[in-house]
């Protein structure tokens, strides 16, 4: 029987563990596989880990792996990927937005020979509106700023293939964006639609700090094109700057003094604010330089149910 790894990122999420475990056992246990499921505890501070070593200690599908600190959703789930053994990985959000109905849809597709089999969410009734439209404005930008054509509504629920899995454990790259860096890899791919539940217990982890944080990495990590934007910028703003010799040779032949220092100020802060942001733009490339050359861990595991002897047992 082939194997399934079903790969879980948990951040605080006590109040729906119980839930989707029993909603994944009854969900697969009709499905002709061998599956195991792991949480990735990322760091969580309530009953988390405690609630997924319950669920260890009640049936061996279930395993965690608890990182050291927080290190965020892309690296809970490369951690997960990395430490899989099945012959494809599930990953998919710990509170039940992404439904456990699917799965079989999912292994359907990889049956037929897709290699990625991923979801696109196509009714957000139960998201915010705010929430609607940035992840709408995000996607536009990561499409205009990379090179790659991600669709809206795909988020991290998807089947993989261990030919792409072992790609993401080979992955040296210190920030993974999962979306792109999978869309990149090529092979043959297949979307699938879904309609989102809301989420069934607590807040999104998804902060706006943190999602501010995801859209820069989405984008620097696969373009350099801001780098070029902040060029054309600098250039746009060289030749604009000609458009004030009509105004100045005027003031001259008129004897008319330049009298607004206002008009000065407001140009001195609008280029300072440009070179600020086009600063910061190449800024962030050799943050990401840096963190490369420092060869940083994704993530660090302090404790963990996974030993070689009891997979998929
Ligand atoms: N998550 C995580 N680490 C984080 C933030 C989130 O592992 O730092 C997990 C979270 O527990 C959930 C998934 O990533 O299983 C998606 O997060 P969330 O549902 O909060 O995001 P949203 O659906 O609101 O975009
Ligand atoms: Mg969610």
């Amino acid at each position: 029987m082939k194997k399934v790894s079903i790969v879980i990122p948990t951040f605080n999420e006590e109040g729906n563990l119980q839930l989707l475990a029993d909603t994944l056992l009854k969900e697969i246990s009709t499905l002709p596989y061998l599956f195991e499921i792991i949480f990735v505890d990322d760091g969580s501070t309530d009953a988390t880990l405690e609630i997924l070593k319950t669920l260890n200690k009640s049936n061996s599908i279930f395993n965690y792996i608890k990182f050291a600190r927080n290190y965020g959703h892309q690296n809970a789930l490369k951690a997960g990927i990395d430490n899989s053994v099945g012959d494809c990985v599930i990953s998919m959000d710990a509170d039940l937005q992404h439904p456990p109905t699917l799965i079989a849809d999912l292994l359907q597709h990889w049956e037929k020979g897709y290699i990625v089999v991923y979801t696109k969410r196509i009714s957000t009734e139960s998201v915010g509106y705010l929430k609607k439209q940035t992840s709408k404005l995000f996607y536009k930008i990561i499409n205009i700023l990379s090179n790659l054509e991600l669709e809206e509504g795909t988020a991290d629920f998807r089947l993989m293939d261990n030919k792409i899995c072992d790609i993401i454990r080979n992955a040296k790259e210190v920030e993974i964006f999962f979306r792109a860096y999978i869309k990149a890899a090529g092979f043959k791919q297949i979307g699938i639609n879904y309609v989102a539940s809301k989420r069934f217990s607590g807040q999104t982890k998804y902060s706006f700090k943190k999602m501010l944080n995801l859209a820069f990495i989405a984008i620097t990590s696969f373009s350099v094109k801001p780098l070029h934007f902040a060029a054309y910028l600098g250039l746009t703003f060289a030749f604009g700057s000609i458009l004030f010799f009509p105004y100045i040779i005027y003031s001259l032949a008129t004897g008319h003094a330049v009298s607004g220092w206002a008009s000065l100020l407001v140009t001195i802060v609008f280029f300072g604010g440009v070179q600020l942001f086009v600063l910061g733009i190449i800024g962030i490339y050799i943050g990401k330089i840096f963190q490369q050359v420092k060869q940083q861990p994704h993530y660090s595991i302090e404790e963990t149910s996974l030993h070689e002897l009891n997979r998929f047992t």
